[in-house]
């Protein structure tokens, strides 16, 4: 008989990071006293400014109707003009495809590049949605590991290991959801030359382009490599820049025959994102950057915070994250130890304890491809972050 859910929707995991900030929710909302790390979307709401733009788009009948499939004309010219303006990468508002968040545009890149069989390299740690996008699309993705040794950064000559004849796509992500790590410019280079002489495509994911502290300096892989233009794919959008993930826009740029592919799934997937979610990113991308600065501003500060008071537990190691909003400490010093009355084995075990034990949220490293460690999103405010990290250090110092 045959099986109620398909092998490819029932091979699909349940999102770790919605699964905590669920099971978070659930018992804040039950009146325990829980501090939520688990979050990734910053903390502020989204600039008056923007919100106004839709409030007035609102009132307009033109923008209840459909839009074109790709998005609002004006949107895809303003993508194009803003890509210039940030990463002085020169594209068409025909190689524009505006997306239902960014999200969409990881599944719709995929599903337009790859045929079943076709290798994807994907550095980890990794964010939890790309492995199911191309895995749902037939791909195979393929794990190159990193670590703390190294800043979390994948180098050519790893990547070039896994390298087979069925890989296709190479998938680049700076800053990383979830280590901040932020690749240095030559380092992009290097990688994008690689994939140019390697004949892969690239899929670069530059959502935190914005969120990068210190000397951390955000490059565009196609900007650094024009010779890889041909064959690459840019995903972005304005969640984390403009604090809009409720509003569901975001987008993906690249070859005019690829997003024509990508649109044409689209106009029969979901056709247009909201049209006055449009007109409010229309706002936010043609206006300035003043209030992604300030929240810069508020996110180092706690960057800092989080990291020096997570590096001074012991059995914990946290390098400083070099951009978007997480810290990603090792926690392998503390497993296997008693603690509790319980001995936690796997990251995941932990996080379980930390939950019930302190009333914390964290997203165990089994999320992202790597037992061993935690995520800690540090988009909440200063004194929940150092309360919360203080008790998961007055908790871990009690392993044995
Ligand atoms: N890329 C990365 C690396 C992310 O962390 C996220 C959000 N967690 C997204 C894309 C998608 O963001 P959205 O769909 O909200 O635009």
């Amino acid at each position: 008989m045959a099986e109620r859910i398909s092998d490819r929707i029932g091979g699909i995991s349940e999102s770790a990071t919605l699964a905590v900030d669920a099971k978070a929710k659930a018992k804040k909302a039950a009146g325990e006293d829980v501090i939520g790390f688990g979050a990734g979307e910053p903390d502020f709401p989204t600039p008056p400014a923007i919100v106004e733009a839709a409030q007035r788009a609102c009132a307009e009948p033109r923008f209840h109707k459909y839009t074109p499939a790709a998005g609002l004309p004006e949107l895809r010219e303003a993508v194009a003009a803003k890509t210039k303006r940030d990463s002085s990468y020169e594209v068409t508002a025909a190689q524009v495809l505006v997306t239902n968040g960014g999200k969409q545009a990881v599944y719709e890149a995929f599903a337009t590049l790859l045929d079943p069989g076709d290798e994807v390299l994907v550095p980890a740690p990794f964010w939890t949605t790309y492995p199911e996008a191309i895995r749902l699309a037939g791909g195979v993705p393929v794990q190159v590991d990193t670590d703390e040794t190294t800043a979390f950064l994948a180098s050519v000559e790893q990547l070039e290991a896994a390298r087979t004849p069925r890989t296709k796509v190479l998938l680049f992500v700076s800053p990383s959801n979830p280590t901040g790590a932020v690749y240095p410019p030559a380092q992009v280079e290097a990688i994008g030359r690689w994939a140019v002489e390697s004949g892969l495509w690239v899929v670069t994911d530059e959502i935190y382009e914005h969120l990068v502290y210190g000397d951390a300096d955000h490059v565009s892989m196609p900007a650094v490599v024009p010779e890889l233009a041909d064959r690459c794919v840019v995903l972005n959008g304005v969640a984390k820049t403009y604090a809009m993930t409720g509003w569901r826009v975001g987008w993906l740029l690249g070859p005019a025959d690829v997003v024509k592919a990508a649109a044409n799934l689209q106009s029969h997937a979901t056709s247009n994102v909201a049209n006055v979610s449009q007109a409010a990113a229309l706002a936010a991308i043609t206006g300035d950057l003043s209030a992604v600065a300030e929240m810069r501003t508020a996110f180092d500060r706690r960057r800092q915070t989080m990291t020096s008071m997570l590096d001074a537990i012991e059995g914990v190691t946290c390098p400083l994250p070099g951009g978007a909003f997480y810290c990603y400490p090792s926690v392998k010093g503390v497993l296997g130890k008693q603690l509790r009355g319980r001995r936690p084995r796997t990251s995941t075990e932990l996080a379980e304890i930390v939950l019930d034990e302190v009333g914390v949220a964290v997203v165990p490293g089994e999320a992202f491809g790597t037992p061993g460690y935690f995520r800690l999103s540090y988009a909440l405010g200063d004194d929940d972050l150092r309360e919360g990290v203080g008790r998961l250090a007055t908790l871990l110092g009690e392993a044995r």
